[in-house]
């Protein structure tokens, strides 16, 4: 069966905001006018969909899924594109949500509210974005609030983001008086009529407006022309430059990651977003203008995290083999499961069955889904670019990748941080006992930055993730949605041990006395990595010196051994290591005798490269009122905090500080009474560094003496 929507015509879009700065809003507002497309809809209609939507909404369900597909044609004679709206979350606490959506679409439409412009937030999510170099547009919201400043945000834009905008459209008005938009592009004003604005009319530009829109539009023209040379030739010649031009231009533009457009509007008030949804058409790419995805071929230690040194592209191409990322795990009321991907390359029958390189599984993929505003939609067959939900995939998490079988792939793993805080957990009553596990195991499996384990020492279970609130999200969401109550202890601090420099060292389990016996015998060479790559492992190991069947098993060993570092039992992070040399024998080398001599290898490298303890360092942004400030600086001082940055927001003042997690438990109390209440704060991870050498003898000292 051949595909439905051309390549060109799909895009994976994300709405990307601060919070309260109406995301939300804009989204529904999207769903509204690309599902009204298909209806020969009069308004009342449109209406009960309005009203569907509050009604959702008022029982706390988000109206939009991991991606809701939508419909839009841009223009009169425009053709249908398919629009997948990935859903992204507002709250920086959840800087794992936002990666993997990032990851996984094409483009972003950044909104910011027009009164208060760019704020903290927006420009951490602005960053994360440009890591990921996804292209963007720009949606100044809420125009029609008292206050709001289309200039005023124009310029913390520039400030704050980028230098590099093409402002294609100007509001009509302010406040109250904020009465549509004019399109620089199209030199035309375009007002929003009719009880949900979705009537358009277009007309000439208000003559106490022509000034203005001309001075935007010249500055427009020329950013856009300044990125064709042949344009800009045309332009400084006095040139007419076309409506055409200057949309070819700016698309590619925008692509290239050069400029964002910006636009403006009020969600609220039905104002702005059928031209924000012709820009997405217009200037976001479709899958297919985007390189190649990139990824590896994975040998046989498939699934440890291990990698070979073979790259491997996949084009967009539907005929290329089928390569998808499975970018979340919702569970779902009526099927369990529900693995949202996106297919890089290739096509996808239902039923059929792929193989997961991450955990090295070869699964049956049952069901596809097409989850859209209202309904869902069961699909046959899936095609390069498209995002959708599968049933049936039991192995597979957040993050893998799924191919076929016959054209194995590993995908760019989506990385996440890793958790930065512990605590234990224990059920109230027997009964919760294994519903708490259940729970645990199902939020564990939705969320890659939270994860459950059980001490060995101790027998508790410990839950970690990347912040006080997080954990207790987690623990309020165990609470309602599975019905367990729990007490929870003292938040720890997540360690993590790493080395220094290159060492090496051998590892050897040799028992050969009667019977038969056990012989494994490893060299091993760990490397340091850069922060935050984690542990890979690398077999070296050439003209069978040990035979393939033992290598997975030494693999295993070692990272078992180093999930427990030599230091103070605290996970050995940011290296590689290396297997390339050893030795074994006909009869008595088996997988165990392999595993043992791998963890006794790595052990003893790690020592000999200077190994020392990480802690995690939190950024900090504390807002109080000036007479307060000193107060505020003074306390963060004590607590080995490096102070980035003081500035002025509004009256007040804003500390940019980075701190140690382990001085920050309960900040919230102490930064209140410090302020009689007046500052606030917020906190989120930034990277790993040593201990300090004083602390870090304590920790290892309170450790040892634990045991
Ligand atoms: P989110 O947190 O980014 O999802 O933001 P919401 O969409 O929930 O909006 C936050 C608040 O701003 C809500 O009270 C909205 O009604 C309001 N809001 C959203 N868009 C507009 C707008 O265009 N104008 C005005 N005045 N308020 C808006």
């Amino acid at each position: 069966m051949p595909r439905l929507t051309p390549i060109e015509r799909i895009r994976n879009i994300g709405i990307i905001a601060h919070i309260d700065a109406g995301k939300t809003t804009v989204s529904e507002r999207v769903l509204y006018y690309t599902g009204k497309k298909h209806k020969v809809g009069e308004v009342h209609e449109g209406k009960a969909e309005m009203d569907w939507m509050a009604q959702e909404k008022e029982r706390g369900i988000t109206i939009t899924s991991a991606a809701t597909t939508c419909s839009w044609k841009a223009g009169a004679k425009g053709e249908p594109h398919q629009i997948n709206l990935i859903d992204t979350p507002g709250h920086i606490d959840f800087t794992a949500e936002v990666q993997r959506s990032l990851r996984v679409l094409d483009g972003g439409i950044v909104v910011f509210d027009g009164v208060a412009g760019v704020e903290p937030q927006s420009e951490t999510v602005w960053h994360q974005a440009e890591k990921f170099q996804v292209p963007r547009m720009c949606f100044i919201n809420k125009m029609d609030r008292t206050g709001a400043d289309f200039k005023a945000d124009l310029s913390s834009i520039r400030e704050r983001l980028t230098k590099d905008i093409a402002v294609i459209q100007i509001p009509i008005g302010a406040e109250d008086r904020f009465e549509g938009v004019i399109d620089l592009i199209k030199n035309k004003a375009i007002y929003f009529k009719g009880d949900l604005g979705e009537k358009i009319e277009e007309g000439e530009i208000p003559s106490a407006w022509a000034g203005e829109a001309e001075r935007y539009r010249r500055e427009m023209v020329e950013k856009i022309a300044s990125e064709d040379d042949a344009l800009i030739e045309k332009f400084l010649e006095g040139g007419e430059i076309t409506e055409e031009e200057l949309k070819k231009t700016l698309r590619q533009a925008t692509i290239a990651g050069k400029l964002v457009p910006v636009l403006c509007g009020s969600a609220l008030k039905n104002k702005g977003i059928q031209p924000l949804l012709d820009a997405v058409i217009f200037y976001l790419p479709s899958p297919s203008d985007l390189p190649p995805v990139a990824g590896y071929e994975p040998e046989a230690l498939r699934g440890q995290g291990e990698r070979t040194e073979k790259t491997e592209e996949r084009k967009a191409d539907d005929n290329a083999p089928f390569a998808a990322l499975a970018f979340k795990i919702a569970s779902d009321l009526f099927v369990g499961k529900l693995i949202f991907f996106r297919i890089y390359s290739g096509h996808l029958e239902a039923g059929s069955y792929i193989l997961n390189t991450s955990s090295g599984k070869k699964e049956r993929l049952g069901r596809i889904l097409r989850m859209h505003a209202n309904h869902r939609e069961e699909v046959k067959e899936m095609f390069t670019g498209e995002i959708a939900a599968a049933v049936g995939l039991k192995e597979t998490t957040t993050g893998d990748t799924l191919c076929d079988p016959d054209h194995p792939i590993v995908l760019e793993k989506i990385t996440f941080p890793e958790p930065v805080i512990s605590i234990a957990i224990e059920p109230k009553t027997k009964a919760d006992q294994e519903k708490m596990g259940l729970s645990l195991h199902a939020l564990s499996e939705e969320d890659p930055t939270f994860r459950v384990r059980s001490d060995e020492e101790t027998g508790q279970t410990i839950i970690s993730g990347m912040g006080e609130l997080h954990l207790e999200i987690i623990v309020d969401r165990m609470q309602r949605e599975f019905n367990v109550a729990a007490n929870v202890g003292k938040p720890q601090v997540a360690y993590r041990e790493t080395i220094r420099k290159k060492a090496e060292a051998e590892g050897k389990y040799i028992r050969q006395s009667g019977g038969r016996g056990q012989y494994g015998h490893v060299w091993l060479r760990v490397e340091p990595l850069p922060s935050g790559k984690g542990f890979e492992f690398v077999n070296a190991i050439r003209g069978g010196v040990i035979p393939q069947e033992f290598i997975p098993a030494v693999g295993k060993g070692v990272k078992e051994a180093l999930g427990n570092g030599v230091l103070a039992g605290y996970p050995v992070v940011d290296l590689s290591v290396t297997l390339y040399d050893g030795s074994f024998h006909e009869v008595d080398s088996s997988e165990a005798a392999f595993h043992i001599a791998g963890s006794i290898a790595v052990q003893e490298a790690v020592r000999r490269a200077e190994v020392h303890l990480l802690e995690p360092i939190m950024k900090i942004e504390a807002v109080t009122p000036e007479k307060f400030m000193g107060d505020v600086i003074g306390d963060l001082n004590s607590r080995r905090a490096h102070i980035a940055e003081m500035s002025d927001r509004g009256q007040a003042k804003v500390i940019d500080a980075l701190v140690p997690l382990a001085e920050m438990f309960g900040y919230a109390t102490i930064l209140r009474s410090l302020t009689q209440g007046r500052a606030n704060y917020t906190m989120e991870f930034d990277h790993y560094a040593e201990v300090p050498r004083h602390i870090a003898e304590q920790i290892i000292g309170e450790k040892s003496e634990k045991k």
